[in-house]
């Protein structure tokens, strides 16, 4: 999968995406990510993006042109078939189920909105979706575009362990059961003793009883309607 990534500071991905997970993605060829420095198609000698606001206020907006030149220039004839998706804080609210999505695409391209956001025309006729990952507002889109990527890459086949994602917070409607690794007692606080009985069945029930449990306290928006857990999954 490949994601063209649209931005004025191309060097803040650096140090995200050049460790770990996402960088064996890189380097095995399964993830391809290409940085493009909007500044590059920049208006006049100054190579500017930005302009104030018609109407008058407060900061710049970043201007139409370079963001239409440097997108249609790289994704060329295709445009039409690329999600264009723009970071912004008035976007869909980002989560698992939309990364799911993503993760089935062949490329993707992300514009990193900078200053007091882009120009409208941007909106209405170059981004195909506009996407938010949390009710705050950043100086920029890069740390957005890079929670993307990164939740995003997690998920292409053969990056991790698949049966790791099957488990985890949010895959089955519910958030992660607790877990332990050794020592078996630390400062007086031992695991759980299920845990330690080697009884498989006994342990998928505990665990699906504390993921049910959590879910209820932390986050009933999971549940359905009558606060009924999502069915459980067998095989
Ligand atoms: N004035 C704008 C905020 C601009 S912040 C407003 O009130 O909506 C500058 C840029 O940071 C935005 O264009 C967007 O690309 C990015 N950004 C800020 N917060 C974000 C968020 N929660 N999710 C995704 N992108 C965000």
């Amino acid at each position: 999968m490949k994601f063209d990534i649209f931005t004025i500071f191309p060097g803040m991905f650096h140090g995200p995406f050049d460790e770990s997970i996402v960088r064996r993605a890189i380097d095995r060829g399964l993830l391809d990510l290409a940085l493009h420095d909007i500044r590059e198609h920049g208006i006049g000698r100054h190579r500017s993006v930005d302009d104030t606001p018609y109407g008058g206020g407060a900061g710049m907006v970043m201007a139409a042109p370079p963001l239409f030149d440097s997108v249609e220039s790289v994704l060329g004839g295709e445009l039409a078939t690329t999600p264009v998706i723009l970071m912004s804080p008035s976007g869909e609210r980002f989560n698992q189920a939309i990364a799911h999505e993503l993760a089935g695409l062949p490329r993707v391209a992300l514009i990193c909105g900078r200053y007091e956001g882009v120009d409208q025309r941007v909106r209405d006729h170059l981004v195909t979706r506009e996407l938010s990952i949390g009710d705050y507002v950043l100086t920029g889109g890069e740390l957005a575009a890079a929670v993307i990527v990164d939740v995003v890459a997690r998920l292409l086949p053969g990056v991790i362990d698949a049966a790791s994602l099957e488990e985890e917070s949010f895959s089955a409607g519910l958030l992660e059961y607790p877990q332990y690794t050794r020592p078996a007692t630390f400062r007086g606080w031992s695991v759980p003793d299920v845990l330690l009985s080697g009884h498989h069945a006994e342990i998928a029930t505990w665990r699906r009883q504390r993921s049910v449990e959590l879910t209820r306290e932390r986050r009933p928006d999971l549940l359905g309607p009558d606060g009924e857990p999502p069915p459980e999954r067998v095989g």
